[in-house]
């Protein structure tokens, strides 16, 4: 699979904190100039996907039934695990979801994708890669 780098200088590249354990996590967030959304985390890893036929779907209303819908066709995740709403991605020190998602319907329309360092990303427009955080 493709790799792409993001320096841990950039601006979008920071920790995101486990509810958890506390821990830091080096992850990669979209600007939201990139429109990154909707996005869904797996429910067994850190992967992502985000589709930009689910964008065109949620544009103009974000609703509970345009969920299901787009829910019931989202992919298996490589892991065996399943792009879902709600899930989120997976602290690095404590293995558990890190609990990002609030209200799914509201998540929607988030555009700030967050790719944890090793995780994947998967769209309809490319082929997937992996994000490495680097220096
Ligand atoms: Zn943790
Ligand atoms: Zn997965």
């Amino acid at each position: 699979m493709k790799i792409v780098e993001y320096s841990r200088q950039l601006q979008w590249v920071g920790h995101l904190r486990c509810n958890h354990c506390q821990g830091l996590n080096e992850a990669w967030r979209s600007s939201g100039m990139s429109e990154c959304f909707p996005h869904f985390f797996c429910s067994g890893c850190s992967n992502v996907i985000h589709r930009d036929a689910d964008k065109e779907l949620v544009w103009e209303a974000a609703t509970p039934e345009l969920l299901a819908q787009i829910a019931a066709t989202l992919p298996y995740c490589p892991c065996g695990g399943r792009f879902t709403p709600g899930a989120g991605p997976k602290c690095g020190h404590c293995h558990q979801q890190i609990d990002l998602i609030n209200d799914p319907v509201e998540y929607l329309r988030n555009p700030h994708m967050v790719v944890m360092d090793g995780a994947c990303a998967f769209s309809d427009q490319r082929p997937p890669y992996q994000v490495r955080i680097v220096d």
